[in-house]
């Protein structure tokens, strides 16, 4: 029988008139139906958030570290279950989920260790009799707003420093899935957050919508499409609200001849099959110099055309679905495109059928070669299993393509030089560099983007800054008497 899901509000679970089936893409099945949440129960969720800000900004750090690291044991404890759960509502395979609520735990953990650690300067100024000190204080209720692809994991790169320095939160996830962060609400109860500190409202476009035309939040945190990324941009900018905002990439992935090509080859493979595509840091771009560029094409078709897909809550699968119908569609139309622009295929090319994949939404692990950088198939995110291969000659050629794009997220550069390292890193126009490694992440190192990929950083120490605002305190002990009319210097 599906679950049905409510809206967390205020600490208690909240009906919807309007509800909406949520799908199983492996058998394109709905399995629980998730609440449309109206225009009167964002309100009353912001509220909720409004209300509770005063006591829960002066609740002591100590306590709150105490309350995410709970947080982190309940979810932990509850691993298995919410892996499962994430697999079955958006295809992922169990081996990242799993990982991925390790992932999230970490990151309450991380982040509770700051939570009593945000402390201000003193300032020594040019008056010797002013004493000057900042606090950096909560911005107050933040919206989250999250995408289908990583629920748990991305919802906890914005949650975890938004709690830890005492703001409210109103969480809304992507429609496509939703239930991961409803049983979450779940953990954050029986973790002993007091009631409207942590609100969950769940629906698609008109729920967001609702949550940025009230006017009424202090913050906006958005990870998504750059497409949707820029409406909310606009929607904050009306009421002057901050946002950050962890949009798409096109990440070059860059392996030199002198690389270690059996690393390289499964840091392409993961750049571009892991999480089937479907994620924001995909190295879709792979750029491959001239001398070992048919070796490294020959390597990864060989090694694509053998990757098992299957049912994603299977521990043996290393590819699942697309994860939603619109989404599949999306990638097989990408593909269509890129063969009419001429593109060269070299293996895969459309939906995947076969026993124990038919009737999911599988797409065949696919690679173009000889692709021309200014093509649609190297400038369009594709959001799945699709990667484009580019030759170059020498470093100041891949850095040219590499930053020849309008995205700048992440990027990946294969050498054994050092030099060359230190120079390609310094060239790159991406927040993310991986060298010898790729799509690797840590709740210590700070992530985001540059160019159209978006603003403000996530993960690491940088994220608290997104959700703390420096106030600075100026005290006069002069005995002097002062000039009303001139500004003091
Ligand atoms: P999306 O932009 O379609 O949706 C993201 C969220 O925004 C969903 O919760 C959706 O309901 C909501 N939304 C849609 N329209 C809205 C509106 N008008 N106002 C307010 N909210 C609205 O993204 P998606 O399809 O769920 O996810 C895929 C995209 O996310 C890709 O472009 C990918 O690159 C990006 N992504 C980025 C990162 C990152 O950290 N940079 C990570 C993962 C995914």
């Amino acid at each position: 029988m599906a679950t049905d899901y409510d809206l967390y509000i205020d600490g208690g679970w909240v009906r919807a008139e309007e509800r909406f089936g949520t799908i199983n893409p492996y058998r394109e099945e709905e399995w629980a139906t998730i609440p449309q949440a109206n225009g009167a129960q964002v309100s009353q969720a912001i509220a909720a958030a409004r209300k509770a800000f005063p006591a829960w900004s002066r609740t002591s750090g100590l306590e709150r570290a105490r309350l995410l690291m709970r947080l982190a044991d309940i979810l932990e404890a509850n691993g298995e279950r919410m892996a499962l759960l994430e697999s079955t509502d958006n295809g992922k395979v169990i081996r990242e989920t799993r990982g991925q609520m390790r992932f999230a735990a970490r990151q309450y953990r991380f982040y509770a260790g700051y939570a009593d650690k945000l402390w201000g300067q003193t300032i020594p100024l040019d008056e010797p009799d002013v004493f000057d000190y900042t606090m950096r204080v909560p911005v107050g209720v933040a919206v989250l707003v999250t995408p289908w692809n990583s629920p748990m994991a991305l919802l906890s790169n914005k949650l975890g420093p938004a709690l830890a320095a005492g703001n409210c939160v109103v969480v809304k996830p992507s429609e496509h899935a939703s239930a991961t962060t409803l049983e979450f609400a779940k953990f954050v109860e029986e973790a002993g957050f007091p009631a409207g500190v942590f609100n969950v409202v769940t629906g698609d476009y008109r729920t967001g919508e609702a949550l940025l035309g009230s006017g009424r939040v202090d913050h906006v945190s958005f990870t998504g499409s750059p497409e949707v990324g820029r409406k909310i941009a606009a929607a904050a900018g009306a009421h002057l609200v901050p946002v950050t905002l962890e949009l798409g990439g096109k990440s070059p992935n860059i392996i030199f001849a002198d690389a270690d090509l059996k690393k390289a080859i499964v840091g392409a493979l993961a750049g571009i099959f892991g999480a089937t595509g479907q994620t924001c840091i995909a190295g879709s771009r792979l750029l491959v110099e001239r001398p070992v560029y048919d070796d490294v094409v020959e390597a990864l078709a060989g090694r694509a055309q053998k990757i098992r897909m299957g049912d994603p809550t299977d521990m043996t699968t290393e590819m699942g679905t697309a994860a939603n119908r619109p989404q599949f569609e999306r990638i097989l139309r990408s593909i269509e495109n890129a063969k009419k622009e001429g593109a060269q295929l070299v293996t895969g090319g459309g939906a995947a059928s076969g026993e124990g994949i038919d009737g999911g939404l599988f797409i065949q692990p696919t690679i173009f070669k000889d692709v021309d950088n200014s093509m649609g198939l190297a400038q369009e995110e594709i959001f799945g299993p699709v990667l484009s291969i580019i030759p170059f000659e020498g470093e100041a050629e891949a850095l040219e393509i590499a930053n020849a794009s309008r995205y700048g997220l992440a990027s990946g550069v294969w050498t054994q030089d050092l030099s060359r390292a230190l120079r390609m890193t310094r060239g790159l126009e991406a927040g993310v560099v991986w060298v010898n490694t790729y799509r690797a992440s840590a709740a210590q190192a700070p992530f985001g983007g540059f160019k159209e990929s978006g603003f403000g950083r996530e993960r690491g120490e940088a994220a608290l800054g997104e959700f703390l605002a420096v106030k600075n305190v100026m005290m006069s002990f002069s005995d002097e008497e002062r000039d009303p009319f001139a500004i003091r210097v």
